[in-house]
C-alpha cells in the first residue's frame, strides 16, 4: 500500500494523499526531517490545509529548508464545480482530472457535521430506488480523490467535519482497497484524526465485501446495512444484490462479525408507501434480523425527477417506526434533509458523464 501511495507522489510530496508513516518516510527520503519535525509538519499541513513554517517549532535551522519543503509539498487542485446549500445541507461537486464529477454533501448534526462522500463514479449494483444507479458504473475512485472530498469540506468550504459516511455515490466496499486507504489517512491521529467509531461504511449488502471488511485494519468503522425489504421478494424488486445474496445468507455473514462493538451495526430501510411499510413488513423485519444486535434508520424516500414512487410522507415513516418500536427494536428516522437540493438518501448522482 505504501509503495502504491509513494508513486503517487513522484512530482513531489501530497500529503493529503498520504498517511503519517507515509509522509514521515518522504520526508526523510526528500528532505532529510526527522520524525519529530515530519509529525508536527504533517499535523499542521493536515488539519489547517496550508503550510504555515514559522508555526512550527521542530524544524532544524537549516539554509534553504523552508523553499525545500514549500516547493516539495503539492497540494489538492479539485475543482469545486457547484456548491449548493438548503436548510443547512451543502452539496458540492467536484470535477475529477478526466471530466467526471462526483458529488459530496455536508449535514449539520446537532453538535458536529458530517460529510457524506463518494467512492465511485456511478455504481454497478442498480437498486430500483436509487439515481446513481442511473449512470451505470463509470469507476472507480482512488484514495486521493476519495480524500479531497474531505480536503474540500474541510479546508475549501471550512466545515469543521468530524464524522464521515460513506454513502454517496458508488458502493464502498466495491472499491475496497481505496476506501480502506482512505479511511486510514482520515483516521491518522496525526493527521485528520477521525476516529473509526465516527465513521460509517453503507453497503447494499456484499457478503464478499463484509467478509474484507471484517479482516481488515478498517473493522472498527461502523457498518450500515442497506435492508429496504423485509422479504426476499420485496427485497429482490428493489436490489438485484438479494436475488444472489437472499437475506438469510446476509444476515448469517453479519452474524459472524461483531463488527468490534454494540451500537456498530446499522439497518438502513428507506420506507416506500404501499412497497414495505405493511405490518407484515414490520413483524418479518424484526424477525429476520433478531441474530444481529442491530439499530435501524429510516428515512423516506425522495423522488427525483423520473423516480418509480412517489415521496414517502413522514406521516407514513412515523407509523413504520412506531410499528418497528412495538416489536423491540431500536429505531431512529433519519431527516432527509437536503431534498431541495437532490441530495437525499439515493439521490445523488451527475447525469453529465463526459465522453470517453
Ligand atoms: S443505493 Fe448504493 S449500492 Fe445501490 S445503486 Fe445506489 S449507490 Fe449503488
Amino acid at each position: 500500500m505504501m509503495e502504491r501511495r509513494l508513486d503517487q507522489t513522484q512530482a513531489g510530496v501530497r500529503p493529503f494523499a498520504l498517511d503519517y508513516e507515509g509522509f514521515r518516510d518522504a520526508m526523510v527520503a526528500r528532505l532529510g526531517l526527522d520524525r519529530y519535525a515530519s509529525a508536527e509538519l504533517y499535523s499542521m499541513v493536515i488539519r489547517t490545509g496550508s503550510v504555515d513554517l514559522a508555526a512550527l517549532t521542530r524544524l532544524p535551522d537549516r539554509d534553504g529548508l523552508a523553499e525545500a519543503i514549500r516547493g516539495t509539498l503539492v497540494f489538492p487542485e479539485p475543482e469545486l464545480v457547484t456548491v449548493k446549500e438548503a436548510e443547512g445541507v451543502v452539496k458540492f461537486t467536484a470535477r475529477l482530472h478526466d471530466g467526471h464529477e462526483v458529488e459530496s454533501v455536508v449535514l449539520p448534526m446537532m453538535n458536529h457535521y458530517t460529510l457524506c462522500v463518494s467512492s465511485q463514479v456511478g455504481c454497478k449494483r442498480g437498486c430500483v430506488f436509487c439515481t446513481t444507479a442511473k449512470m451505470g458504473f463509470v469507476r472507480d475512485l482512488t484514495p486521493v480523490e476519495i480524500i479531497d472530498q474531505l480536503y474540500l469540506a474541510r479546508h475549501r468550504l471550512n466545515y469543521p467535519i468530524q464524522n464521515i459516511v460513506f454513502m454517496g455515490m458508488g458502493e464502498p466496499l466495491d472499491n475496497f482497497d481505496a476506501v480502506a486507504d482512505a479511511v486510514a489517512i482520515m483516521s491518522d491521529q496525526r493527521g485528520f484524526d477521525i476516529p473509526l467509531r465516527r465513521i460509517t461504511v453503507s453497503t447494499v449488502g456484499s457478503v464478499e465485501g463484509i467478509e474484507t471488511l471484517a479482516g481488515s485494519d478498517i473493522s472498527g468503522v461502523n457498518l450500515a446495512v442497506s435492508i429496504n425489504g423485509a422479504t426476499n421478494e420485496v427485497r429482490s424488486s428493489l436490489m438485484p444484490v438479494n436475488r444472489k445474496t437472499p437475506l438469510e445468507r446476509l444476515v448469517k455473514t453479519l452474524a459472524r462479525f461483531p463488527f468490534a462493538r454494540k451500537g456498530a451495526l446499522f439497518a438502513e430501510y428507506i420506507v416506500i408507501e404501499g412497497v414495505n411499510d405493511s405490518l407484515e413488513d414490520a413483524e418479518a423485519l424484526v424477525a429476520i434480523l433478531s441474530p444481529l444486535s442491530v439499530r435501524y434508520n429510516l428515512i423516506g424516500f425522495n423522488a427525483g425527477p423520473g423516480a418509480p414512487f412517489p415521496s414517502t410522507c413522514q406521516g407514513a415513516v412515523e407509523r413504520f417506526r412506531d410499528l418497528l418500536i412495538a416489536r423491540g427494536a431500536y429505531v431512529r428516522i433519519r431527516a432527509s434533509k437536503g431534498r431541495d437540493l437532490v441530495a437525499g438518501c439515493g439521490q445523488l448522482g451527475k447525469k453529465h458523464v463526459p465522453s470517453q
